[in-house]
C-alpha cells in the first residue's frame, strides 16, 4: 500500500521529528503561534543530544549588555556583525549568510526565553578560558543544557504541543511536491499516518551513523575507526526524508569532532589528561602536529581524524600525571574538564585502565611501546627527540609553544588510548533564511523545513568553536524561526 492511501491517524498542523533543542524551538514557536502541533521522537526520553551542551552562542543578549565586559582583561562582547563576519570568514564564505543572519539576529532572544523560564547564566564567556581567537558568545547556564532542556520541555507542553516518544519517522508523506504529512512507527511497531501541513526535520544529523559518515565525510578511510562516545539516535533519518523530497544538500561532511579516551567520557580525568597538549604519536609511534591543537577541540578532532585508524596514544610520563592531578589541568574543555581544574581521578583512574588493558603503563620507553603495539626504536627516538626539545624550550618539529612543551622522563611512563570521537554532524540539507528545504533550483519544497544541526548554512569544513556555542545556539534559533514561518505561512 503506498503511504498515501494509508489511513490517517492523526492529524496536525505541524509534525516536528526530533524533541532536542531545535524540534522544541521549533514547535514552542508554532504553537504559540496558534497552530497545533505534534512531536515525533525515537527515543523513550526527550531532549536528544542537546542535554549535553554546556553552554550557548548568543550575540548583543541581555546578559552581555548587563555584564558590560567580560571578565578577561581587555575582551570585549563580540557585536552581530562581528559574529556575522566571523562565521563568513571562518568559513571562507561557505556560510549562507543568509543563515547566519538567522544566528546572529535570534540568538539573544534564546537567553531572554531561558530567563523568563527561570534559568540563569553562571557565566558569559569563552568555551576553553585560554583559546585567544574565541569569542565572548558562551552563555553557561545554571544546569547547563540538560537543565535547559526539562524546562522548555514544561514550556512545550505548557503550550499544548503532544509529544510522542518511542515513535521514530519513517518517511515523509507527499503529494503532488508537497509535504503533507509522515510516515511514522509507534511503540508497539505500528505503523502510522500523521496528516500535517508542514513537517519540521529535528533529527539531529547522522552523527552517530558511521556509514553516513564515512559517506560523507572528508575521512572515509577512519569514519568506521572512530569512537562515539556519546551514542545517540542521530541517524541521519531527517536527511533521508529531505532527500526523498528532492532537497539540495550543502557542505554535507562538515561534523563536529572531538578527541576522546576510547571507551571513556568526556568528563573522565584519563581523557581529559590524554587531551592536553601532551605528547601525542600515532600507530606510527611519531608525532603528527603541535599538540597545541588541542586548544580547540575540533581541530584537535580533524587532527586525530586523519591518523591511521584515527587513533593516538597520549604518552605520559609520572611527573605529567603529578602535575595534572595537583596544579591541574594546562587547557580546558569546557565544563568537561574546565582549566586548571585538577584533574584528582586520574591516578586511580589510569591505574583501572591498565588492569583492564585500556591503557598502558610501564618502567621504560621501549616496554611501553611493546605493550602498546608500537615499534620501540621508533617511539623511543621519538620520545628522546621530543624531550630535548622540552630541554631547550623549542619544539623544532611543530613550532609547540615552550609552556606546554612537558618532558616524558620520570618513570613510569603511560600511553592513553585516544580517538577522534564524532559528536555531531553540522551539515547537510540545504535551506534558505526561513529555515524552509529548498531543491537544486533553490525552490523550498512546500511545507518541509529543517532546523539545528539537520540543516547547513553555518560552518564552512570545520564546526567553528571560535563562536563558541554555535551549535545549540542555532538549535534554538533556527528552530523558532522556522515555527514562526510556519505559523506566518499557515495563517497568512
Ligand atoms: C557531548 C556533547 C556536548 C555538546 N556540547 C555543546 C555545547 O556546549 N554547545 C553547543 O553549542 N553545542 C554542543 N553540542 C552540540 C549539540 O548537538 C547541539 O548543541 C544541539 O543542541 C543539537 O540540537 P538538535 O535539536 O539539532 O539535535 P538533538 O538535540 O540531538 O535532537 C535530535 C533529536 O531527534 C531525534 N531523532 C532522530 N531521528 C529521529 C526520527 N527518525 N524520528 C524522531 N526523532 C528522531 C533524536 O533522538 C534526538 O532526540 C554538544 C554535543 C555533544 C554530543
Amino acid at each position: 500500500m503506498s503511504d498515501t492511501s494509508l489511513p490517517i491517524d492523526a492529524e496536525y498542523d505541524v509534525v516536528v521529528i526530533g524533541s532536542g533543542a531545535s524540534g522544541k524551538s521549533a514547535a514552542l514557536a508554532a504553537a504559540q503561534g496558534g497552530l497545533t502541533v505534534a512531536i515525533l521522537e525515537k527515543l523513550p526520553e526527550t531532549g536528544g543530544t542537546s542535554v549535553y551542551a554546556e553552554g550557548t552562542a548568543a550575540f548583543e543578549s541581555s546578559e552581555q549588555k548587563a555584564r558590560g565586559v567580560p571578565d578577561a582583561p581587555g575582551a570585549h562582547f563580540p557585536t552581530k556583525e562581528e559574529g556575522f563576519r566571523r562565521y563568513t570568514d571562518y568559513s571562507h564564505h561557505r556560510a549562507n549568510p543568509d543563515v547566519v543572519r538567522v544566528q546572529v539576529e535570534n540568538t539573544a532572544e534564546t537567553i531572554d526565553l531561558y530567563t523568563s523560564l527561570g534559568i540563569t547564566y553562571t557565566d558569559v564567556s569563552i568555551y576553553a578560558y585560554d583559546q585567544p581567537y574565541e569569542l565572548y558568545t558562551f552563555h553557561r547556564p545554571e544546569g547547563l543544557g540538560a537543565r535547559c532542556q526539562e524546562v522548555l520541555l514544561t514550556a512545550v507542553e505548557d503550550a499544548g504541543v503532544e509529544i510522542f516518544t518511542s515513535t521514530p519517522a519513517k518517511r515523509l508523506v507527499i503529494e503532488d511536491g508537497a509535504i503533507t504529512g509522515v510516515v511514522a512507527e509507534d511503540s508497539d511497531g505500528k505503523t502510522l499516518r500523521i496528516a500535517a501541513k508542514a513537517v519540521v526535520l529535528a533529527s539531529g544529523g547522522f552523527g552517530n551513523n558511521p556509514d553516513l559518515v564515512a559517506k560523507y565525510s572528508w575521512f572515509p578511510r577512519t569514519a568506521h575507526a572512530m569512537y562515539q562516545c556519546v551514542p545517540t539516535a542521530n541517524t541521519g533519518d531527517g536527511l533521508a526524508m529531505a532527500l526523498q523530497a528532492g532537497a539540495d544538500t550543502e557542505a554535507l561532511g562538515t561534523v563536529m569532532i572531538a578527541a576522546c579516551a576510547r571507551e571513556k567520557m568526556l568528563t573522565s580525568h584519563s581523557s581529559g589528561a590524554g587531551s592536553q597538549p601532551v605528547l601525542w604519536v600515532n600507530k606510527t609511534a611519531r608525532r603528527f602536529a603541535s599538540e597545541e591543537v588541542a586548544m580547540s577541540f575540533a581541530d584537535s578532532g580533524n587532527t586525530m581524524a586523519k591518523q591511521p585508524d584515527a587513533t593516538v596514544y597520549a604518552i605520559i610520563d609520572q611527573a605529567t600525571v603529578t602535575h595534572l592531578m595537583v596544579e591541574g589541568s594546562d587547557i580546558g574543555l569546557g565544563d568537561f574538564i574546565p582549566f586548571h581544574a585538577k584533574l584528582d581521578h586520574l591516578q586511580a583512574e589510569l591505574d583501572e585502565d591498565v588492569a583492564i588493558g585500556r591503557a598502558w603503563k610501564a618502567d621504560t620507553i621501549d616496554d611501553l611501546a611493546r605493550e602498546v603495539g608500537l615499534d620501540p626504536e621508533v617511539l623511543t627516538a621519538t620520545v628522546e627527540e621530543y624531550n630535548t626539545a622540552c630541554d631547550k624550550g623549542e619544539d623544532p618539529l611543530f613550532f609547540k609553544p615552550a609552556r606546554f612543551l612537558r618532558p616524558v622522563s620520570t618513570a613510569p611512563f603511560y600511553a592513553i588510548n585516544m580517538a577522534a570521537s564524532v559528536l555531531v554532524s553540522c551539515g547537510g540539507i540545504r535551506v534558505n533564511g526561513n529555515l524552509q528545504v529548498v531543491d537544486r533550483d533553490y525552490t523550498p519544497i512546500p511545507g518541509l523545513y529543517a532546523v539545528g544541526m539537520e540543516a547547513s548554512g553555518l560552518f564552512g569544513d570545520t564546526y567553528n568553536l571560535d563562536v563558541p556555542g554555535t551549535a545549540n545556539g542555532f538549535s534554538h534559533a533556527s528552530g523558532r524561526v522556522a515555527g514562526r514561518h510556519v505559523v506566518a505561512t499557515l495563517k497568512g
